[in-house]
């Protein structure tokens, strides 16, 4: 740390009492510690900014590296309930035994090795905006100067469906993804699957079509006969539109039945029906993903201000809150609600963003006026054949929100199996990126 951001950060009184008893950080370049005072070798300990991150996932295990990352001046504590992270991208390939879920597991070792970062493993039930602390359920509580949440999503309940297991959602990695893929093995020939797809704005836009087109794929191969009811709660397909139409009426129409405007209302695991707003079917196997909102902890706090109380509103030159009072609590990842979609790649951006306004403010700076983020995404549109779609985004001062930069937007026209490779290139590089 060095001696101007030292006093800058004493100045915003972080570690308070040690400064104040010493009267705030004198100017100590130069002097031989031994020769000083006690309370002036107290002041010319480096005193870090604790920042406390909720969430170890995309969005939290980047902020988390690159606040260490880019200097010094910040400790940084990482809470996740669990002590290993299950990517969710890639986890549709489990379905297909192309993955297992063991390759798709990170760990933090690295983030505490190289960058200093300090783990916690355990549920935050509770934060308190005004004394800045951070209640686990264990009972320990932190504190923190700034604190950065990115809890991911949370699921609608689905009337009927209860604590089943018979219709996995599969839409966070995990238990229910390997749940899936047995239950898909066990499909009998001729037999059908349902896959539902939730309103707007869900857990990558493009996700639910390329699970689709995977599982048709594999189908195809080891379940002769049998079909796929894609049942859509949206009236169209929300994006990439002319890949995965093409893909739905070629190469899968004889395995895959597109349904849109079919909204799930009622699940009966009993009957393995589940009934829409364009009917009710029943199915072998169903992977039902219901509609979405921010992670428990953002609605608990009352922070899911934003998308009809589902995600959080955010500034988007710091990823800050903008509930009232809670001005040094930050929301990065599918949590918050920004017109950028919510997905791994963009979660890492956010988290560059908020580490970087977080950076700038503890050291008196006003954050970037100018941030750009971009996506990429590859989606599977057989099992060893993809496509990609990529965008940037930029931020509008007019608006006050991250807008797509036209020239950027792009797709592949079809899919290849060079694209398939490039999807495993991106991939191991984002996860670094993140985890390492
Ligand atoms: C099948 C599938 C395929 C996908 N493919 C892609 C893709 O190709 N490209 C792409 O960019 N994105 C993809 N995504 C989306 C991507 O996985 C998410 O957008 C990304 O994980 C969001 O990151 P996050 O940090 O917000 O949430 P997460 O990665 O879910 O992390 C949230 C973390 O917070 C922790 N947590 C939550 N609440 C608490 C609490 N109270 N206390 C302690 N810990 C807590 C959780 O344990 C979790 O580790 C895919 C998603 C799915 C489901």
């Amino acid at each position: 740390m060095d001696r101007r951001l030292f006093l800058t950060t004493a100045g915003l009184g972080l570690g308070g009492g040690l400064l104040t008893a010493c009267g705030g950080g004198a100017d100590l370049a130069g002097a031989d510690p031994s020769q000083m005072p006690v309370a002036s070798q107290l002041a010319s300990l480096p005193v870090k900014a604790r920042v406390i991150v909720v969430g170890g996932g995309m969005a939290g295990a980047t902020v988390a590296k690159y606040l260490r990352l880019w200097g010094d001046a910040v400790s940084v504590t990482l809470i996740d309930r669990s002590s290993s992270y299950a990517s969710n991208i890639m986890s549709s390939l489990v379905l297909t035994g192309q993955r297992s879920m063991s390759s798709l597991t990170y760990k933090y070792d690295t983030l505490r090795s190289k960058y200093g970062i300090t783990t916690v493993f355990g549920e935050v039930k509770s934060i308190d905006p005004i004394t800045m602390k951070v209640t686990m359920a264990s009972g320990v509580v932190l504190s923190a100067d700034r604190i950065v949440i990115a809890p991911g999503i949370d699921f609608d309940t689905v009337a009927g469906l209860g604590a089943s297991d018979l219709m996995p959602h599969a839409w966070k990695a995990g238990a229910q993804t390997t749940l899936l893929a047995k239950q898909l093995a066990a499909l009998p020939s001729g037999g059908r699957v349902l896959l539902t797809i939730p309103k707007t704005p869900y857990r990558c836009p493009p996700g639910p079509y390329e699970r689709a087109c995977l599982i048709a794929d594999w189908l195809r191969v080891n379940k002769p006969g049998a079909k796929l009811m894609v049942l859509d709660a949206n009236a169209d397909i929300v994006v990439e539109k002319d890949n995965f139409m093409n893909a739905f009426l070629g190469v899968h129409g004889n395995v895959i039945e597109y349904v849109p405007n079919a909204e799930v209302t009622q699940a009966d695991p009993a009957t393995m029906t589940v009934t829409t707003t364009a009917g009710s079917l029943r199915g072998d196997v169903i992977n039902l993903i219901p509609r979405q909102k921010a992670g428990a902890i953002i609605s608990m706090l009352g922070l899911n201000n934003a998308t009809e109380g589902r995600f959080a509103g955010v500034n988007n030159l710091t990823y800050a809150s903008t509930v009232p009072g809670f001005d040094k609590v930050h929301i990065i990842g599918d949590a918050s609600a920004t017109l950028q979609p919510k997905a791994g790649h963009i979660a890492n951006q956010e988290a560059k963003v908020c580490a970087d306004a977080i950076s700038r403010i503890l050291t008196g700076q006003a954050p970037d006026p100018a941030p750009v983020t971009n996506s990429a995404c590859f989606s599977t549109i057989t099992m060893t054949q993809a496509s990609w779609l990529s965008a940037g985004y930029q931020y509008d001062p007019t608006s006050a929100a991250m807008k797509v930069v036209p020239a950027s937007f792009g797709a592949s026209a079809g899919w290849s199996s060079n694209n398939f490779d490039q999807m495993n290139n991106w991939f191991k590089s984002l996860m670094l990126d993140s985890f390492a």
